[in-house]
């Protein structure tokens, strides 16, 4: 019997896997269209929470859980900037809460279904055949893939690469220490020497956070490091001396400018990290995802790749700079953030980092960085092409 063949695959159903999915299945014009997801692990555990801002009401304002109109930026030698969001608003939702949401939001849809494989490879074609550990075989037109290639992990050598490295707790304290009106965005009183390392809070309340030790850098570090930095930064720096951590999180996020999108054609699209989704510059990615579903699907619905036009290209050299005045001094990213947080007020840096500035405006901003730094920056990589 001639095996069905599903209009789109997606594999993965993570951030991104699950963007995509809610996506297409809300707009009417793919409403005769079958969907398969493929996912090795439907019942995850380990989601995290996911943090962007957004201006005005969004997509998922029914399962957000807390959200912050203000943020603190303090620098290295404690200077205090409490920074109002003015139209957005930082939000926060747990990917729990996304995963059964978007899993609601499908339900309503008798052209998705749902597998537990663990994808093993994809032989391009029209069809595709998605090959699974099971031995199980499937059919797609177009599939999206959330899979990393390897190739990044043996080539990253050739690109700019940081990793965002972290360990965050939810402690719970005694005293009342924790501003519930406004997240910290980088705090830089504490440094791992030599480094781009900050705490980054999401009070609750005014016992309750998530205190989070933060590394921008080439390299992870002993999973003592972060143990220490966090009890120093809540015991003389939040002042609280009696606390108990109620959940813990960590995780490494690569930040490179890595040609993800090089994979991307007429029967695949690399989608999430794997696409290149993760903001090189910051290793945001949740809003992002809502933003390139929503590119994939006007493309889909013009007859053009999925995949096009997904990366733009000045922003990509941004990142790519960014990347690597931050790799090659490390320690300079306090002073670097400071100036970013100082020299622009928090609409331009958001609107930036959405990639949604005029050139005018980014010229501005790029005033405001260490000019003779970056000039530096771009010289050496110039003479490494020749
Ligand atoms: C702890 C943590 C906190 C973060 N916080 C934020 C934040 O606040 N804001 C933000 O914007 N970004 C944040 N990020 C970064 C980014 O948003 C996440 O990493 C995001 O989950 C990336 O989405 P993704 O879909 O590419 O990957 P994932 O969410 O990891 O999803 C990939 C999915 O693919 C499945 N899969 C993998 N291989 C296969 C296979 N062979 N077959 C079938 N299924 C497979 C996996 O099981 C998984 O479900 C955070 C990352 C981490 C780790």
């Amino acid at each position: 019997m001639e095996a069905s063949v599903y209009d789109y695959a997606i594999i993965g159903s993570g951030a991104a896997g699950l963007h995509l999915a809610a996506a297409l299945s809300s707009d009417p014009y793919f409403k005769n269209k079958s969907l398969l997801i493929l996912e090795k692990d439907p019942e995850r555990d380990n989601y995290p929470t996911w943090c962007f801002w957004e201006k005005g009401k969004g997509k998922w304002d029914n399962i957000i859980s807390k959200s912050w109109n203000k943020t603190i930026f303090t620098s290295q030698n404690g200077t205090q900037q409490n920074i109002g969001l003015g139209a957005y608003t930082y939000k926060m939702v747990h990917g729990k809460d996304f995963y059964l949401e978007t899993k609601r939001r499908l339900e309503g849809s008798n052209q998705v279904y749902w597998v537990q494989q663990d994808v093993v490879d994809v032989m391009q074609g029209l069809p595709n055949r998605i090959k699974t550990k099971s031995g199980d075989e499937y059919l797609a037109n177009h599939v999206f893939d959330s899979r990393i290639d390897p190739d990044f992990f043996e080539e990253k050598g050739k690109y700019s690469y940081l990793k965002q490295h972290f360990e965050g707790w939810v402690i719970e304290t005694k005293e009342k220490v924790f501003y519930p009106d406004a997240f910290t965005m980088m705090d830089y009183r504490l440094v791992y020497p030599g480094t781009t390392s900050f705490t980054y809070i999401l009070p609750f309340t005014p016992t309750q956070a998530l205190v989070e030790y933060t590394f921008f850098s080439p390299d992870v570090v002993e999973k003592d490091v972060y143990k220490h930095y966090l009890n120093w930064y809540i015991k003389d720096f939040l002042k609280a001396d009696d606390f108990k951590v109620l959940r813990t999180e960590s995780g490494v996020i690569p930040m490179s400018d890595y040609p993800f999108h090089q994979y991307n054609n007429e029967y695949l699209t690399k989608i999430g990290t794997a696409g290149g989704w993760v903001k090189g510059s910051t290793g945001y990615s949740f809003k992002n995802a809502e933003r390139k579903s929503r590119i994939i699907i006007e493309n889909l619905k013009a007859n053009k790749i999925p995949g096009l036009q997904l990366m733009k290209k000045r922003f990509r050299i941004y990142d790519t700079l960014f990347l690597d005045v931050l790799y090659s001094h490390n320690e300079r990213g306090p002073a670097i953030f400071r100036d970013m947080y100082r020299k622009n007020d928090i609409k331009t840096i958001f609107s930036f980092l959405d990639e949604q500035t005029s050139l005018g405006k980014e010229i501005e901003v790029m005033n405001t960085f260490d000019k003779w730094l970056f000039f530096k920056t771009i010289l050496k990589k110039l003479i490494r092409f020749e």
